[in-house]
C-alpha cells in the first residue's frame, strides 16, 4: 500500500481511534508481518506527544508451532511477565491498539483443548486489564490491515499479491480512509450512529423479537436501565475514542435470564483460528440449552463451555443490512468486519457501561441487574436481508425496528 494511504490510516487510528494524549504510553499488539504499519503508527504517536510506544509482536507461524509442539503444561499457565506487562501499562493509563489480522484457519489442526485451556488462564490472568477495558476505563482500539494468509482466505482465486491488494482496497473503504478527510467522514458517521442509539434509548423497549427465514425466532428481554451505545466511547476522564474501526453497530446488553428461542448464524465465525459455520443456538431463560453446527461443532462447544457465563449472552447489536461493509458483499472471516455487516449477539460477558448505575458494582450485584459475567466475549453474526425486529414497549405496544434487514426507526 502507498505510504500516503498508510499514513492517512495511521493518523485516523492514533488521533480518532485511541485518541492518544500527551505523555501517554501506547501499547501496540501487532503481527510481525504488519511491522511497516506499526512503524508508521509509532512515528505518528510520538509526533502527537506519546511518552513511549511498546510493541507486543506476534507471528502466526510461531503461534501455530507453539500450539502444535509446546509442552502440554504451558497451556495451563499464563506467563507472569506478560501479566505484568498488561496490568502495569493499564495501571499507567496506557492506550492499547491492536492490529487484528489472523489467518481464520490458523489453528485448525491444533487440539482445541489446548486453545480453550490457554484462553481460560489468559483471561483470568489479565482480568483486571479486561475489566478496565470493558468499562472504558482505558482507551483501546482494534483495527486491521491485510496479511497474505488472511487475504488468500478472503480472495482464494487470485495471486497472493492481488489478494492482499483487494483486501487493502476493501479495508480502506470500510474505514473511510478513501475519503478526502477521514476524520470529517468519521464525525458524520458517528453522528448517524448516535441518532440510532438515541431513538432506541428513548423507546425504552422491554423486549426485542427477531424473525427471519433462516429460522431465527428469538425474543430478548432488555434489563431495566439498559443503554444503547454506538460509535464513539468515552472514558470517565472524558477522553473520546473509537474501540472498533470500522464500526457500524449500536448495541446494548440482553437481560441475562431473558433470552428465549432459537437463533441461526448468517456468517461463519472465526474463533481462535478455527471456523464455525452454519450453526444454531437455542436459549431458555437466557441459558444456551442446545446448539448445532455443520462445521466446527467442537469449537463452538468449547466456546460455550468456557465457563458458566459463556452459556449466556452479553450483547445484542443492530447493524443495517445496507451498511457499507455488508454492501461490499465480502465475507472477511474476521469478526471486526463481519460483525459490522450484520446484526450480532455475543456469547459471554456484557459491557457494564450498557446499563445505568453499574459503576462500582461487583459481579454479583451486576448479575442481579441482569448483567452477564464471563471470561469470554465472542460476537457471532445472525443478521440477514429479511430480518424483522419488533420492539415491545413497557405498555405492550409493538414497534417495528427493522424491516427487511434495515432500521426503520
Ligand atoms: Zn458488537
Ligand atoms: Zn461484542
Amino acid at each position: 500500500m502507498e505510504q500516503k494511504v498508510l499514513e492517512k490510516y495511521a493518523q485516523l487510528l492514533v488521533k480518532k481511534g485511541i485518541n492518544i494524549q500527551k505523555n501517554q504510553i501506547l501499547v501496540i499488539n501487532c503481527p510481525v508481518e504488519c511491522a511497516e504499519f506499526a512503524r508508521v503508527i509509532t512515528k505518528i504517536a510520538y509526533d502527537e506527544g506519546a511518552k513511549e510506544v511498546f510493541i507486543n509482536w506476534s507471528d502466526e507461524i510461531i503461534t501455530q508451532l507453539r500450539y502444535l509442539h509446546a509442552t502440554d503444561e504451558v497451556f495451563d499457565e499464563y506467563p507472569e511477565w506478560m501479566k505484568v506487562f498488561y496490568l502495569n501499562n493499564a495501571e499507567k493509563d496506557a492506550a492499547f491498539l491492536s492490529i487484528s489480522a489472523t489467518n481464520p484457519e490458523l489453528l485448525k489442526d491444533v487440539d482445541s483443548n489446548r486453545i480453550t485451556r490457554y484462553q481460560k488462564v489468559s483471561s483470568k490472568a489479565i482480568e483486571e486489564y479486561r475489566n478496565k477495558q470493558m468499562s472504558n476505563k482505558l482507551t483501546w482500539c482494534i483495527a486491521s490491515i491485510p496479511t497474505t494468509s488472511w487475504a488468500k482466505k478472503v480472495f482464494p482465486n487470485v495471486s497472493d499479491e492481488k489478494a492482499k491488494e483487494k483486501l487493502w482496497d476493501a479495508i480502506i473503504k470500510t474505514v473511510r480512509v478513501d475519503q478526502d478527510d477521514p476524520k470529517i467522514a468519521w464525525d458524520e458517521h458517528l453522528k448517524n450512529l448516535n441518532k440510532s442509539s438515541k431513538s432506541l434509548n428513548e423507546s425504552h423497549f422491554k423486549m426485542l423479537k427477531f424473525h427471519n427465514k433462516l429460522g431465527t425466532d428469538l425474543s430478548i428481554e432488555l434489563p431495566e436501565g439498559h443503554i444503547w451505545l454506538g460509535g464513539a466511547e468515552i472514558t470517565p476522564n472524558g477522553i473520546v475514542f473509537i474501540a472498533n474501526i470500522p464500526t457500524e453497530e449500536v448495541f446494548t446488553l440482553p437481560k441475562k435470564t431473558g433470552v428465549n428461542g432459537i437463533v441461526y448464524s448468517s456468517k461463519p465465525l472465526n474463533y481462535n483460528g478455527n471456523l464455525i459455520e452454519d450453526f444454531s443456538i437455542t436459549f431458555k431463560e437466557g441459558k444456551i440449552v442446545d446448539f448445532k453446527a455443520k462445521t466446527g461443532y467442537e469449537t463452538l462447544q468449547s466456546l460455550i463451555e468456557t465457563d458458566e457465563g459463556s452459556h449466556y449472552l452479553g450483547e445484542v447489536a443492530l447493524v443495517s443490512y445496507d451498511s457499507p461493509i455488508s454492501k461490499s458483499n465480502i465475507l472477511f472471516f474476521n469478526t471486526l468486519f463481519d460483525e459490522n455487516a450484520s446484526c450480532h449477539l455475543a456469547i459471554g460477558r456484557a459491557y457494564p457501561v450498557c446499563i445505568k448505575n453499574s459503576e462500582g458494582k461487583d459481579a454479583e450485584e451486576l448479575n442481579k441487574m441482569g448483567v452477564n459475567n464471563s471470561s469470554t466475549h465472542v460476537d457471532f453474526m445472525f443478521g440477514t436481508k429479511d430480518l424483522q425486529i419488533i420492539g415491545i414497549t413497557h405498555d405492550n405496544k409493538e414497534v417495528a425496528i427493522f424491516k427487511d434487514g434495515n432500521f426503520i426507526i
